[in-house]
């Protein structure tokens, strides 16, 4: 069989328990060589991450705070666990150097790092797997941004070394040798540039929910949880808001065409949702993937007439908002309409600012704002070349008395973005969860 790359988050080498768990998982499978690891997340509710406690740490040295307390927290944490694995790691060498490290004045990203190195280090050792260090072969460039090239390489080069490992998420270094992390939740992301490095058959991502649910659970009770999905689907998900995988950790995956499982540490024997690069086939019956919906845009309506005549005014229209740096999430048209959806926060509070340039170089008859607006997308492969949809989908909402304020069908009919009132967000997710799913 081929390679298995299995990364594992926060809650799953959260404590020496999870950690057992996570052996037990990697043991049953020899095919599990490359292993990818948080730093130890949250144990119960109100616990605290490692990694928010690093942050806070930086933070305190940054305003002259005593830290001391907060670094012995974490500290306690990997020589408990130390200890509870039954293992020699040398954890308090290690942790002693990075206090030296922070005295001196570290960076916060390395600072940040030091959760997924300190667990890395343990977790290698309880394994018997070596542990290889993501510095050096995660290559950022000087600005800070990944190069997944170089990395590639790097990658490559070193784990033909070893036949077993586990290496550090979240974060690499840039060419001066200073550590870089990734954004949160960057571990997803390590987990896929070394699935892509050791051409693995499958990137399995273990976490505590067995895998993409339709809906935000929060929304819709007992929402069917996805079994295959397609990236194309995930990311249109993902991008409304549905989290469970980093977005980036898609790209290095689907370049290599290896599909993501999403599993759940705690129940081992659910199969949890494949990730893969075609939609699987069609379940019976099932018109769609998910739904996903995300609070907080505005929509500028700009109407003139004999519009549709006009030359240049969508490029005039989108370079008034690339001066403002702010992207265009859709952008529904009409005969002598065009509509810009934006993001309130990537507006920022310049709206009056931004109307005023509309106007002045886009000379419009008339500019309707609409704030306050939520965007759903109901996604899916199933869609498409099936007529109604669209019709039940609007039917499901006028039914629940919810107005909706724009539409937006990307062309591969694989989605249906609507835009209704903030306040509508949770009873249109639930309508149309309730129309389409049986
Ligand atoms: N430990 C980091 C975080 O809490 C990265 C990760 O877990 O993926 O964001």
């Amino acid at each position: 069989m081929g390679i298995k790359v299995a990364k594992f988050g926060g809650s799953s080498v959260a404590d020496a328990i999870q950690i057992g768990k996570t052996r037990n998982i990697i043991e049953a499978d020899p095919d599990r060589r490359y292993i990818v690891v948080s730093a130890p997340g949250k144990r119960f509710d109100g616990d605290t991450k490692v990694t928010d406690l690093l942050y806070l740490c930086k933070t305190h040295i940054e305003h002259r705070l005593p830290y001391e307390q907060l670094f012995q927290v974490v500290c306690d944490r990997y020589k408990v666990t130390e200890v509870n694995l039954g293992v020699e790691a040398d954890i308090q060498k290690h942790l002693d150097e990075i206090k030296e490290t922070l005295e001196k004045g570290a960076t916060a990203d390395y600072v940040a790092s030091r959760g997924e190195y300190l667990n890395a280090i343990l977790i290698a050792a309880y394994l018997g797997y070596d542990f290889v260090d993501a510095a050096g072969l995660v290559c950022f460039d000087a600005k800070g941004r990944l190069m997944p090239e170089e990395t590639d390489r790097a990658l490559r080069k070193e784990l033909e070394k070893h036949e077993r490992a586990v290496l550090p998420g979240f974060y690499g270094s840039t060419p001066d040798g200073n550590v870089k992390t990734f954004s949160r939740g960057g571990s997803d992301i390590t987990g896929a540039l070394v699935a892509r490095a050791v051409d693995a058959q499958v990137y399995e991502n273990w976490t505590d929910v067995s895998g993409f649910l339709m809906a935000d659970p929060r929304i819709v009770e007992n929402a069917k949880p996805i079994s295959t999905i397609s990236y194309m689907e995930l990311r249109e998900l993902s991008y409304m808001g549905a989290s469970v995988l980093h977005e980036d950790a898609i790209y290095p995956a689907r370049v290599a065409n290896i599909p993501i499982n999403i599993r759940n540490t705690n129940r081992p024997q659910d199969e949890g949702t494949m990730i893969t690069a075609k939609a699987g086939p069609v379940e019976d019956g099932q018109i769609i993937t998910g739904i996903a919906g995300s609070k907080d845009f505005t929509v500028v309506a700009i109407y003139k007439n004999m519009l549709s005549d006009e030359r240049g005014f969508v490029r005039r229209l989108a370079g008034i908002l690339e001066d403002y740096d702010i992207p265009l999430e859709h952008l529904p048209t009409g005969i002598d309409t065009v509509s810009v959806v934006l993001s309130n926060k990537k507006i920022d509070g310049r709206l009056d600012e931004i109307l005023e340039e509309f106007k002045q170089q886009l000379k419009p008859d008339s500019v309707e704002v609409f704030e306050h607006i939520a965007l759903i997308a109901t996604v899916g492969y199933g869609m498409s070349a099936r007529p109604g949809v669209s019709a039940a989908l609007f039917t499901a909402l006028a039914q629940v008395g919810v107005n909706i304020r724009m539409i937006d069908q990307g062309s591969s009919e694989m989605n249906i973005i609507v835009g209704v009132e903030n306040k509508d967000l949770e009873t249109s997710i639930k309508a149309i969860y309730d129309a389409f799913v049986k």
